[in-house]
């Protein structure tokens, strides 16, 4: 089969693969497509990830083979399959940290999502994949596992009715973020330079989106002049933090939806302390999480429908990447 095998910072190429097999409780899927997310582009530009690999985990396919013991879907059925899933029953899962689980890495999707086929492991069948009903898209399907990271970082910041809460960056997250965070009662706020991903944002409830300095006036009015309760870092990295501790009310949360390689957090620890500021972080998400998500999408109650601005097929993969990276691009979709 073919699949677009990483070999280097930045080196894409479609190749041929060996096509998986299946063993007990396994499901092959034939891909219909998978989303590209700024996790995969950060892997694909880091210098330490290992070679070969192939990414991609937000997957929609088609069910072509099941392995024995398998009863929750029957050849021919749409799903999405998460790639991480943890065990549920050790010290981290029992207690919220269910992506910190030590089986939660290693229950990949087998290769990636970026191929042709790919080979769903028994506890990713039982516990992450969701048949996808007739009404919903595969692109809208794609977003089960991106929107999923987004309900995690939600409920881990806290947020009551009344909050003001600040998105910083409005790509194709960001916009998830805005609709979350207004559905659990804040009045949000967007923040990002380029004019039409704030429009977009506005469209899908923000109260005001715009630039830096825009978005810090529309806080302070919504906020009554106290600050922002929450401010959720989709891009951009450390930079932001001062930003974001300037703009935050006393006892305020700021919480990092991505990592930026080799970036340390600059603020003074008096800051943080005298403040009460709290600094936190959500990485990926779990089988409740994904659930949670699957319901949100296939009842319609989030919009996708504007987010997958560019598909390019697997050969491609290179130019979605690039078109992400000049963000160009809300959300490229990728199909075989
Ligand atoms: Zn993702
Ligand atoms: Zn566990």
């Amino acid at each position: 089969m073919k699949a677009v095998v990483f070999r280097g910072p930045g080196r894409l190429a479609a190749e041929d693969w060996p096509r998986p097999a299946i063993g007990d409780g396994e499901v092959l899927l034939r891909l219909n497509g998978c989303g590209l997310c700024g996790s995969d582009i950060a892997k694909i530009v880091d210098p330490a990830t290992r070679t070969p690999a192939v990414f991609g985990h937000e997957v929609v396919g088609e069910v072509v083979t099941i392995g024995a013991g398998v009863t929750g879907c029957v050849i021919g059925d749409r799903v999405v399959a998460a790639h991480h899933v943890p065990c549920g029953d050790c010290h981290y899962c029992r207690r919220g940290s269910e992506t910190m689980c030590r089986a939660f890495k290693a229950s990949n999707l087998d290769p990636g999502g970026f191929a042709e086929y790919v080979r769903v492991p028994a506890p990713n069948v039982r516990h992450a994949m969701f048949r996808v009903p007739r009404h919903v898209t595969d692109e809208a399907a794609s977003f089960v596992e991106p929107l999923a990271c987004c309900l995690r970082a939600v409920r881990r910041v806290r947020i009551e009715r009344g909050d003001t809460a600040v998105v910083v960056g409005l790509g194709s997250i960001g916009c998830l973020f805005v609709q979350l965070l207004r559905r659990a009662g804040a009045a949000v706020v967007g923040c990002d330079p380029v004019a039409e991903r704030a429009e977009l944002a506005r469209r899908l409830g923000a109260a005001a989106a715009g630039p830096p300095a825009d978005a810090e006036a529309a806080q302070r009015e919504l906020s009554g002049g106290r600050g922002a309760d929450q401010v959720i870092v989709t891009g951009g990295g450390a930079d932001v933090l001062p930003w974001a501790a300037e703009i935050l009310r006393d006892g305020g949360t700021v919480h990092f939806f991505a990592g930026g390689a080799g970036d340390a957090l600059p603020l003074r620890l008096e800051t943080l302390y005298h403040r009460e500021l709290t600094v936190s972080a959500t990485y990926s998400s779990s089988p409740a999480d994904l659930a949670e998500a699957f319901g949100l999408l296939t009842a319609g109650e989030i919009a996708v429908d504007r987010l997958v601005t560019h598909r390019v097929s697997l050969g491609r993969l290179a130019a979605g990447v690039e078109l992400m990276r000049r963000r160009e691009a809300l959300k490229v979709y990728v199909t075989p």
